[in-house]
């Protein structure tokens, strides 16, 4: 099946790892600069610093002397052990060669740089690190009585810090990669969890949307993930059950539809074919059609009601004088009452309101009558009483009738349920009119109850609440 809309184009867990991917890189490569940037400065600066002391030194001592010259020179740089170092260099004023323990010719023009510079007047550093050793050359100007009379040069080569810095070096990449690999592995199995999770409720969605109400998926962890699973399985839990009621009412509509239909058939049928009907048969048999039909009718209009109370459409809510409302209800049933013998006494206080639709009070009101007439006995009574209790209204409905036994009672409100079915079908009835009953009740902010009189019959009671004397109006439905 094609995916409708947007399909996807990047994963989360791949987007997760590339964004960690870059970081870590990142951390790699600076946990693998800074550091040794830092360690060769701080190597360098030492260096800086004992070196120009020792040139510093060199100069002093050689300005002790007399005359500079390559025996006094050497002299005084035996002295100072300058064989220690890599190379010393001693040069006159002019940069000839006086001192050489690199093996420079005497009276040759010196080759260090940093020597000529001295002759300026100023010593001199420079460091250079080549991965594999220090190079440091020091330089100081030999002065007597404020005259530069030659130079003094130090060349080092520490191989030494050099590999103390690698070493180092080498340990923060070991630690980095591992770090590094750790990190991914576990990113990558935190996103691919994360995204097995999606994967699955979105796998489950598919199947919903095929109409598989059943599907569930397994909720794993505590997080938001799990909540969302749990939401969906709950939605899907809810949208079977619809389903089913949905299933089911519209199976059973037909079922009861089907019914007064073929009665209309057959009626209709044997009209049709017997040729020598009596006038009088002909009137029963169509008076028997014209019954179905308005069964029919009845019917259609309480499946009306119901699927427009489902639809959620709002109503509009006004102010209802209850008394009024129940008085006409009770006056409405007096004929069915009167071809049962069934009385129907109203007990009804003055001034008791509800902001409700009117329609609804009217059919919630009727039925509830209408059934107490239905399944009464012959002769018996039927007791209409409406009070307030100081917050609410409360409407009973009371008759001295067949009752309900206890075990139907929970079902009593579903939609075309049925005590006992021969005897509604007899007295008009489809398993309606209670759940309509039900639905308006809940739609106006009521609460409906049934309970078993004490001696006989059937009371059911509802209660809405009440509504306040500032809000009523005058001449109100
Ligand atoms: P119906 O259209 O069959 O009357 P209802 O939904 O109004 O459908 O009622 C459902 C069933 O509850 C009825 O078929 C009947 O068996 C039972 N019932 C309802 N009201 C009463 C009552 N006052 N006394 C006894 N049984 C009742």
């Amino acid at each position: 099946m094609e995916t409708k809309g947007k399909t996807r184009r990047y994963s989360i867990a791949l987007t997760f790892i590339s964004i960690f991917c870059v970081f870590i890189l990142l951390t790699t490569a600076l946990l693998n600069t800074y550091p040794t940037i830092s360690s060769r400065d701080v190597v360098a600066s030492t260096k800086q610093r004992a070196l120009l002391n020792l040139v510093t030194t060199m100069s002093a001592s050689l300005s002790a002397l007399e005359r500079l010259s390559p025996e006094g020179a050497e002299q005084v740089m035996e002295l100072l052990d300058a064989g220690d170092y890599q190379r010393v260099v001693v040069t006159d004023a002019s940069g000839l060669v006086l001192y050489d323990t690199g093996g420079g010719a005497l009276g040759e023009a010196c080759d260090v740089a940093e020597s000529a510079q001295a002759l300026s007047g100023d010593a001199v550093f420079r460091c250079h690190y080549d991965g594999s050793e220090f190079l440091s050359r020091a330089a100081a100007p030999v002065l007597s009585y404020g005259e530069v009379i030659g130079a003094v040069c130090v060349l080092d080569a520490d191989t030494g810090q050099a590999e103390l810095i690698r070493t180092i070096q080498t340990r923060l990449r070991n630690i980095s990669i591992l770090m590094g690999a750790a990190t991914l592995l576990v990113v990558a199995l935190f996103t691919g969890g994360l995204t097995r999770r999606t994967r699955d409720l979105v796998k489950a969605m598919k199947v919903v949307r095929e109409g598989d109400y059943s599907c569930r998926v397994p909720v794993r962890g505590g997080d938001e993930v799990a909540e969302l699973t749990e939401a969906f399985n709950d939605m899907t839990g809810r949208l079977g059950n619809t389903e089913e009621l949905r299933r089911r009412f519209v199976s059973d509509a037909s079922h009861e539809l089907r019914t007064p239909l073929a009665s209309i058939r057959l009626l209709s049928d044997s009209v049709v074919q017997s040729g020598n009907m009596d006038a009088q048969t002909m009137r029963e048999f169509v008076t028997d059609i014209g019954m179905e039909a308005e069964r029919l009718q009845r019917m259609t209009e309480k499946l009306m009601r119901l699927t427009r109370m489902d639809s959620g459409v709002p109503v509009e809510h006004a102010p209802v004088n209850l008394k009024k409302l129940v008085g006409r209800v009770a006056h409405l049933l007096e004929p069915l009452a009167q071809t049962k013998n069934v009385k129907i006494y109203t007990e009804l206080e003055e001034g008791v309101y509800v902001l409700a639709a009117a329609d609804d009070l009217f059919q919630i009101v009727f039925n509830l009558a209408e059934n107490a007439v239905k399944y009464n006995c012959f002769g018996g009574n039927v007791f209409l009483r409406l009070f307030s209790d100081g917050v609410r209204a409360v409407l009973t409905v009371e008759d001295t009738g067949i009752g309900i036994p206890d075990e139907d009672v929970p079902h009593i409100f579903s939609r075309f349920y049925r005590v006992d079915k021969a005897r509604s079908r007899e007295a008009g009835g489809s398993g309606l009119g209670l759940s309509i009953v039900h639905d308006a009740v809940k739609a106006n902010g009521g609460t409906i109850a049934v309970e078993r009189r004490d001696t006989v019959g059937t009371r059911f009671l509802v209660y809405f609440p009440l509504l306040p004397e500032e809000e009523r109006e005058e001449g109100a439905t």
